[in-house]
């Protein structure tokens, strides 16, 4: 999609510190991090909102998430069980979706908050 600067990161048209890519999904570092670790995963094909996805990005939806624990345990933040019930670390997901719903950027994307708190503009 032209004009569309993830559509550019995912071209290698523009830079991004890449964390994950496979040859239907990228995650990248948060340009403007508000947490620790804030990490965005994408669809490389284009599609502009959470609300513009049909049944046919259902797979690729699910490797998004699915992708994500993954991410935090390289990352560090993955939950931590104590063995007696107490757990720590963990996470935060987000896609925010058109005006209302805070989306910036037209491409769809998956936020992923983690690390130590508070985190900027979203809460403690
Ligand atoms: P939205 O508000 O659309 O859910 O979030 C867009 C996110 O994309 C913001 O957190 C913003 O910092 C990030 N972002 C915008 N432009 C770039 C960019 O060129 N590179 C990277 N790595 N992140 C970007
Ligand atoms: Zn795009």
């Amino acid at each position: 999609m032209d004009n569309c600067i993830f559509c550019k990161i995912v071209a290698k048209q523009i830079p991004a510190s890449v964390v994950y890519e496979d040859d239907d999904v990228l995650a990248f570092k948060d340009i403007n991090p508000a947490a620790p670790v804030h990490l965005l995963v994408i669809p490389k094909l284009h599609v502009a909102t959470l609300s513009d996805c049909t049944a046919e990005h259902t797979a690729v939806l699910a490797k998004m998430l699915t992708l994500v624990p993954k991410l935090a345990e390289e990352h560090g933040v993955a939950v931590k069980s104590d063995g007696n019930g107490g757990r720590s670390g963990g996470f935060k997901t987000l896609i925010n979706t058109g005006p209302d719903g805070g989306q910036e950027v037209y491409h769809l994307h998956l936020h992923m908050y983690g690390g130590k708190r508070p985190w900027r503009g979203l809460g403690t």
